[in-house]
């Protein structure tokens, strides 16, 4: 490429960082301003830019603008600033944007497919214009963080996702493929809205939309191969677990929302047991809600106490779910789930609400992962202080309306002494007596780039639930013990990049050990193999490689 597409195609432009030689020899001089900039310059701009903005949605379509423009230098910005600027392309503003989708539009990002193209779905891959993708994120946008069915707005999510890809992984942009599957929508508000940018109809919940699925699927592996990564994003809970027992033996994939979400927490509880000193095996756990989370946690909590030696049906009764309907227990009238069966028990007594079950049950951990908002009250936070010296609390829903409570909450209601962590970030929180404490934030994005990047490096087939258990330990070691003190129960996300490559080289390690790794050979130095490969923002040249032959004679002799 060359001349001015160059500069209109954000993979290569440089903006101001052209040089003169290359201004000269690409056809693009006199089409920049005269001055030469340095990266550090244009970051020190677009940070600068940042500071003056308050509104994070603004801040989002800022961001957004410059990863259409110049996308080293958006990667950049994004890893310089990545604890401030995480929540913006990620939960909690990322939801706001979904939500808003049809007003910030600008260009296109990712890919859509919808139910109209079944029978087509090569040809819309085909399309792409990247030949070597590694990583697919993908949703059907129905269950949009804790928002609901978002539609074909859902873009928005596999779009951030795929930017803590590169951000937290190092994994190459051009190497990322985001995807919506527009089946409709339920949201009658959008149904309405002239604005609206996706089908008008009713989601397809017929065979045709397992089909789409499908059809989706095997495209993917046949124009990119079968080691393709492919994370699915915010479907809904009935769907979620459908896909996710379909596909799991037959191709590379697997559920954020149920494995990744079960890592994230599981390593929150292993860094409280290092806080508290109870062991895994003697916790008792009682979820709100009982969908994809829940579930996820519970499983992989199940696994890691199996793993200290307990049995399988002893380790699911030290675990209870609350959900809509009250708590799952054996003989209510609402059927449960094939998957929450294991965690339906026989009635402890008359519980009447999500406090009564707490007092019942008396859990050492409560763990929110309902998305219906404020329901840990007051007198929930205060009898779980009553009941545990240092209780844990966890309140994952998204976005931040969606909390169970507030840091604020749980740490002035119980003295100082739980453990917390959120989904969404909060601030630290300063008591009266001036103690302070920094909330962890129980974010996917601790996981799913190491494990990807692991996955991608290692030519994994099929990812198995002990890769997530894996990456749950380290995280969890990965805690300091002075982060501890301070409330920390994840290392702050400021280290997010190095957390990221070295849970990629523990997860390499894990598997070629378990003989589930492909690629060969395998590397003997896993740590410089996982650094390798890691992408930085340095410009390309676009010099021609030009060199003499010195003392060369083109006469003859
Ligand atoms: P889901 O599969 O739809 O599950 C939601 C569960 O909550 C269902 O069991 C539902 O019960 C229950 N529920 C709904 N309203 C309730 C109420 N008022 N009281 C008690 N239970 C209620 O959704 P999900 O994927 O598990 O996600 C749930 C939330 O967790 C979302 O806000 C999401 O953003 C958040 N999340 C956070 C993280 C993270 O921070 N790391 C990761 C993943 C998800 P019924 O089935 O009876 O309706
Ligand atoms: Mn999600």
């Amino acid at each position: 490429e060359k001349g001015k597409p160059l500069m209109l195609n954000p993979r290569t432009n440089k903006g101001m960082a052209f040089s003169l030689e290359e201004r000269q020899i690409l056809g693009i001089h006199g089409l920049l301003p005269p001055k030469v900039e340095t990266q550090n310059l244009q970051t020190w701009r677009f940070q600068n830019n940042l500071k003056k903005m308050t509104d994070p949605l603004q801040k989002y379509i800022y961001l957004m603008g410059i990863q259409e423009r110049n996308e080293r230098l958006f990667y950049r910005v994004l890893m310089e600033g990545i604890e401030e600027l995480m929540p913006i392309v990620y939960t909690p503003t990322v939801g706001l944007a979904c939500t808003q989708y049809g007003n910030i539009f600008r260009r296109p990002k990712g890919l859509f497919i919808s139910i109209l193209d079944r029978g087509h779905v090569r040809s819309i891959l085909d399309n792409w214009p990247e030949t070597n993708v590694s990583a697919v994120v993908v949703t059907d946008g129905e269950r949009i963080l804790g928002l609901g069915d978002l539609g074909v707005y859902g873009m928005g999510i596999p779009v951030g996702k795929l930017c803590l890809y590169t951000a937290c992984a190092g994994i190459r942009p051009e190497k990322c493929l985001p995807v919506v599957i527009d089946v409709g929508t339920d949201n009658e508000t959008l149904l309405k809205d002239p604005l609206y940018m996706g089908l008008y109809q009713k989601r397809d919940r017929s065979q045709a939309y397992d089909d789409l699925i499908d059809e989706f699927m095997e495209a993917v592996v046949d124009k990119y191969g079968h080691g393709t990564l492919i994370q699915f994003e915010d479907f809904g809970n009935h769907n979620a677990f459908r896909f996710l027992r379909k596909y799991r033996e037959k191709y590379c994939t697997f559920n954020d929302d149920i494995q990744g979400t079960a890592a994230v927490a599981l390593a929150g509880l292993l860094a409280a047991r290092r806080a508290v000193g109870i062991p895994i095996t003697e916790q008792r756990v009682l979820f709100l809600g009982a969908g994809e989370a829940a579930l996820g946690i519970a499983n992989l909590i199940v696994m890691a106490m199996m793993e200290t030696g307990l049995a399988q049906a002893e380790a699911r009764k030290k675990i209870w779910m609350y959900d809509k309907d009250g708590l799952l227990v054996k003989g209510r009238p609402q059927e449960s789930d094939i998957d929450q069966k294991p965690f339906v028990h026989d009635s402890p007594g008359n519980i009447e609400s999500f406090l009564d079950a707490v007092n019942t049950i008396k859990p050492t951990a409560i763990i929110g992962v309902a998305g219906a908002g404020h329901l840990f009250t007051h007198d929930v936070i205060k009898a779980m202080g009553t009941l545990n010296e240092r209780p844990i609390i966890f309140a994952l829903s998204n976005p931040t309306n969606k909390a169970e409570c507030t840091a604020e909450e749980a740490y002035t209601l119980t003295d100082g002494r739980c453990l917390f962590a959120s989904g969404s970030p909060f601030s630290p929180v300063t008591l009266s007596d001036g103690r302070v404490f920094t909330p962890g934030q129980g974010n996917n994005s601790y996981i799913f780039p190491g494990v990807a990047l692991a996955v991608i490096l290692s030519g994994v087939r099929h990812i198995s639930d002990t890769v997530f258990l894996e990456a749950a330990k380290t995280l969890a070691e990965q805690v300091t013990d002075k982060e501890l003190k301070e409330g920390r129960l994840y290392p702050p996300l400021s280290n997010i990049r190095e957390v990221s490559l070295q849970m990629a080289v523990k997860v390499v390690e894990y598997v070629y050990a378990k003989g589930m790794a492909f690629h060969y050979p395998e590397p003997m130095d896993k740590n410089g193999f996982v650094r390798a490969t890691v992408w930085n923002t340095d410009y390309d040249s676009f010099l021609p490689d030009t060199y003499d032959w010195p003392g060369v004679s083109f006469s003859p002799k």
